[in-house]
C-alpha cells in the first residue's frame, strides 16, 4: 500500500452511498466491499435471540423513500442521501397535511443548514430528516410521503478478520458498522481497520490480531455472548472511531485505566501531543467491552470524539471533515502502537500498591532481606518498589528513578507479589 491515506478514502468513498443500520443489507454490502481487501469471517445471528438483557432486533431494509410537496415536487429523497430517511422506519405511503406531517419531520434548529442523522430503533415509528431552514419554509397544503421499506425476522450481521500470530494472545480492534453516509464517524473507523488487517497481513506477528466489524452495542454484546469462553485471550483492544479529522490523537483508557494498552497507547498519544482521558462508561462499543463482567483491556483511539466534532450526527460529516492525511496520521499511530506491544515494551509494567504502607515492612521476616544475594535485583529496589508503590507509579517509573534497570525492578516486585506486600492497582479493594 503506497499511499494508506489515499486508499482509505478511495475506500472511504465507496462505502459512503451505502445505507447502513443495525441490521440489513447495506451492512452486508459493507462487509462486501471489505472483504475486497481482507478476509472475513461473518456471523448472521436471528433477530429474537437472547444476548444477555437483549433481544436482537428484527432486519431493516429500505428501497426508496421520498416526500412530495403540494405541487407535487419532492422535497427530500433517499435517493438524495440516505440520511433523509429516519432509520429504522416502518413502511408509509400516505397522505397528510403539514400538521399531521410535523410529527414525523426531524431538524435541528441549532444547526439549521445541516440535515441531522436520527434513528428510531426501539420504538416502530417512521420519519423524514432534512435541514430546518427547509422545514420552516415549507408550505401548508396536502403532502405524499413514500417509505418503501420493510422491518422483519432476520439477523443481526457481524463479521472477523482473524490473522493468527505465534501466540494464541490476541490484539483486537473492534468498529461499529451501523452508520449511514457519515464520514468521520463512523467510516473512519471501518476503513482504518481495514487498512491496518492489509498491512498486518504480510508482517511477522507475534500476537494473533482481530478485526471485528459490528453494528454499536448489539455487535459487541452478540460477539462476547457467543465468545465468552475464549475472551480471556484478548490481551489488548481498542475501539476505533472518528480517526480522519483534524484535532489530535485522543486515546481513553481502558476501565482498568493502568493495563499495558493504556500505557502503549498513552506513549503513542503523548509523543504526539495528543490528548489521554480516563475511563468513563458513555461512548461507543467500550461500554460493552468494559462492562464489569468482563472488563477488557480495551481503550479508544480517536482523533476528535463523538459528539465533540462540529458536524457530528450530521450531512455535515463529510469528505470535507475527513482527510487522506489524517487517515494516514491515525494509521501510523496504531502502527506505532503495535510495535510496541510486539516489542514487549511495557510488558511487565504493572502499577502495584503496598499493602503494609505504615512505615517499611519486615523483609528479615518473610526472607527477602539480605536473602537476595543470589538475585539479579538489589535490597534497593525492593525498598524503591515498596515506598512507590501507592497506585500512582507504574515500576517503569519506578525504575527511573530509582536509576535501576527495568528487570531488577520487575523481579523485586514479584518477590513482593510472592511475599504478600504488594497487590495489582486494579485489584485493590476500595
Ligand atoms: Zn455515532
Amino acid at each position: 500500500m503506497s499511499d494508506p491515506g489515499r486508499e482509505m478514502y478511495a475506500l472511504m468513498e465507496r462505502l459512503y452511498p451505502i445505507c447502513r443500520s443495525l441490521t440489513g443489507d447495506g451492512v452486508r454490502q459493507t462487509l462486501d466491499l471489505i472483504e475486497e481487501q481482507i478476509p472475513l469471517e461473518r456471523t448472521e445471528v436471528p433477530s429474537g435471540t437472547q444476548v444477555y438483557d437483549w433481544t436482537l432486533p428484527r432486519e431493516w431494509n429500505i428501497r426508496e423513500a421520498w416526500l412530495a410537496g403540494p405541487d407535487g415536487e419532492r422535497i427530500v429523497d433517499f435517493a438524495d442521501s440516505n440520511l433523509h430517511v429516519l432509520g429504522y422506519s416502518v413502511p408509509v405511503r400516505k397522505r397528510l397535511t403539514l400538521a399531521e406531517l410535523r410529527e414525523h419531520l426531524f431538524s435541528d434548529p441549532e444547526r439549521p443548514d445541516v440535515t441531522p442523522y436520527r434513528t428510531s430503533y426501539h420504538n416502530e415509528n417512521w420519519g423524514f430528516c432534512l435541514p430546518h431552514r427547509q422545514l420552516e419554509a415549507l408550505a401548508e397544503g396536502e403532502y405524499e410521503a413514500v417509505i418503501d421499506s420493510t422491518l422483519a425476522d432476520g439477523f443481526v450481521t457481524y463479521a472477523e478478520c482473524l490473522l493468527p500470530g505465534e501466540s494464541e494472545d490476541e490484539i483486537l480492534l473492534s468498529t461499529y458498522i451501523c452508520h449511514p453516509s457519515l464520514c468521520n464517524d463512523n467510516l473512519s473507523g471501518i476503513v482504518l481497520l481495514t487498512a491496518l488487517a492489509a498491512r498486518l497481513r504480510d508482517r511477522q506477528r507475534n500476537y494473533s490480531y482481530r478485526f471485528l466489524f459490528s453494528p454499536a452495542t448489539i455487535g459487541p454484546l452478540t460477539w462476547l455472548s457467543r465468545n465468552e469462553k475464549r475472551v480471556h485471550r484478548v490481551k489488548h483492544g481498542l475501539v476505533a472511531a472518528c480517526v480522519g479529522d483534524p484535532g489530535p490523537l485522543t486515546y481513553k483508557r481502558s476501565r482498568r485505566g493502568n493495563a499495558e494498552i493504556d500505557r502503549t497507547v498513552e506513549e503513542v498519544v503523548l509523543a504526539a501531543s495528543g490528548e489521554v482521558r480516563d475511563f468513563t462508561p458513555l461512548g461507543g462499543d467500550e461500554r460493552q467491552f468494559c462492562s464489569p463482567g468482563f472488563d477488557l483491556p480495551v481503550g479508544v483511539l480517536t482523533r476528535t470524539p463523538q459528539d465533540e466534532f462540529p458536524g457530528y450526527h450530521s450531512s455535515a460529516d463529510d469528505f470535507d471533515l475527513v482527510r487522506p492525511e489524517h487517515l494516514a496520521d491515525s494509521f501510523a499511530a496504531y502502527l506505532a502502537v503495535f510495535e510496541l506491544l510486539e516489542s514487549g515494551a511495557h510488558e511487565g509494567n504493572e502499577t502495584y500498591v503496598n499493602l503494609n504502607p505504615k512505615g517499611e515492612p519486615q523483609l528479615g521476616r518473610r526472607g527477602l532481606y539480605r536473602a537476595v544475594g543470589g538475585g539479579s535485583f538489589t535490597e534497593g529496589a525492593l525498598l524503591w518498589v515498596l515506598n512507590l508503590s501507592d497506585g500512582r507509579n507504574d515500576l517503569k517509573a519506578i525504575a527511573k528513578r530509582a536509576g535501576l534497570p527495568f528487570s531488577e525492578i520487575r523481579e523485586a516486585a514479584d518477590q513482593l507479589l510472592a511475599a504478600g506486600l504488594l497487590v495489582a492497582s486494579e485489584e485493590r479493594v476500595p
